[in-house]
């Protein structure tokens, strides 16, 4: 009897914005055994990590790195650096800036949501004058921190942090500057230092190209200054005790071990490939990509070519069909996963993930699956975009990709 229960074969395909797919290389360095994380063997570990993740960041300050998902992160950034009831400017891109918003009001801080009006927001960056124009306002300075996204893992959106910096700075205002990369960092352009970021908050499993499970604060002198006088409660998330056992390549609790095996071979890899390289490539997936949008004749979510993500695409459905219900359709019968639409943009778009451990012709077949799902779905479609990608992959090298 055949059986019509879902029984796949070949590799799934994971195309949603993180979890990205994880090399063959990193699971195989995971799966060694795991190690005794007081001894001699893991603080050579700890300490090799621990030099190589600043480059990641750009940073010649300290990284934190804990055994938790990416809102672990947020949260330490959050209660290292602030007291209750300080007043922090937040600035809304998409969903995951607004769960931010909510968690920094569930710890007792006073979050002020600033962005555009309406569905706007999402479907545009910072715009740093706003931010500039309220730091302006607050003359006796009583917003203590500007929270940013750098990649809106929910609508295919980046922000420019470089902007945000200046803006504060044209303010003449002391507020920190605390910036979610968890889907930006290893894929898109990151500068801590030189962007004077004061917290990079990120995580394993996007960029990084590996499982969830760890995430990271890169932290300014001044973020390290404020930890040591905020008040919100904090104890598993001090800084303090964790840089104190870094110093040797320990933590003061059980690190996760495998990840960091597979976080040391993800970091060779990075660095033997180089960010440029690294970089160039997911401009030029996400190129490809929204050629093959552009030709389907569907809106992409990001409306700012010059902030498009090149982590992950939003396609936007037309009016009157449930993206829902197509991704479904995809899921189904052709075993690929795509994001869903989030928070306002649920049932509207789905999302495209391309990043990380992906190739042309992985993204060609996430385009493949995506055609004709929707055609499936009773989507109409002006032209074939994956011809248009596959063209566009095969014109383009990455030296002639814009
Ligand atoms: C994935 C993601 C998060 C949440 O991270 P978790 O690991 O799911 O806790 C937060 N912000 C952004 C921008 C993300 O992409």
């Amino acid at each position: 009897m055949l059986n019509l229960d879902f029984h796949p074969s070949g590799r799934h395909f994971l195309q949603i914005p993180g979890p990205s797919p994880v090399p063959d290389r990193i699971l195989r360095a995971m799966s060694l055994p795991t190690i005794d994380h007081r001894g001699p063997e893991f603080g050579a570990l700890g300490r090799e990590i621990l030099g190589k993740i600043k480059k990641v960041f750009k940073t010649r300050n300290p990284v934190i790195i804990y055994p938790a998902s990416g809102t672990g992160a947020w949260e330490a950034a959050l209660i290292n650096t602030l007291s209750p009831g300080d007043q922090v400017l937040m600035f809304e891109t998409g969903h995951f800036a607004t769960l931010w918003q909510k968690m920094a009001r569930r710890l007792g801080l006073e979050p002020e949501f600033i962005g555009l009006p309406g569905y706007e927001g999402w479907r545009h960056g910072v715009q740093a004058d706003m931010i500039e124009t309220r730091l302006k306002q607050d003359g006796d300075h009583r917003i203590k921190a500007v929270c940013v996204v750098h990649n809106e893992t929910s609508t295919g959106v980046t922000s420019d942090i470089a902007a945000v910096r200046r803006a504060i700075d044209a303010a003449g205002h002391p507020a920190l500057l605390l910036v979610d990369t968890i889907s930006g960092l290893a894929s898109a352009d990151y500068r801590h230092d030189e962007w004077g970021v004061d917290v990079t908050i990120s995580g394993s499993q996007k960029g990084l190209m590996l499982p969830p499970g760890i995430s990271f604060n890169a932290i300014s002198d001044k973020a390290i200054a404020a930890s040591k006088t905020a008040l919100l409660p904090k104890s598993f998330w001090a800084w303090d005790e964790i840089l104190e056992s870094n110093q040797n390549g320990y933590w003061p609790y059980t690190p996760s071990t495998n990840l960091l095996y597979g976080l040391n071979e993800s970091l060779d890899m990075l660095l033997e490939e180089g960010f440029e390289h690294v970089f160039a490539r997911h401009q030029r997936w996400g190129a490809g990509v929204r050629t093959a949008v552009e030709a389907w004749g569907l809106e992409i979510q990001c409306l700012e070519p010059a902030v498009y993500s090149p982590v992950l695409t939003g396609v936007v459905m037309p009016e009157g069909v449930d993206a829902d219900a197509v991704r479904k359709i995809i899921y189904e019968r052709f075993d690929l996963s795509l994001g869903a639409g989030l928070g306002k943009a649920k049932g509207r778009m789905f999302r495209i993930g391309h990043l990380g451990d992906c190739n042309d012709l992985t993204l060609i077949a996430t385009l493949g699956g995506c055609e004709a799902g929707m055609k499936l779905a009773g989507v109409e479609l002006a032209s074939s975009g994956v011809t248009e990608a596959l063209d566009y992959f095969a014109n383009h090298t990455l030296e002639n990709a814009k």
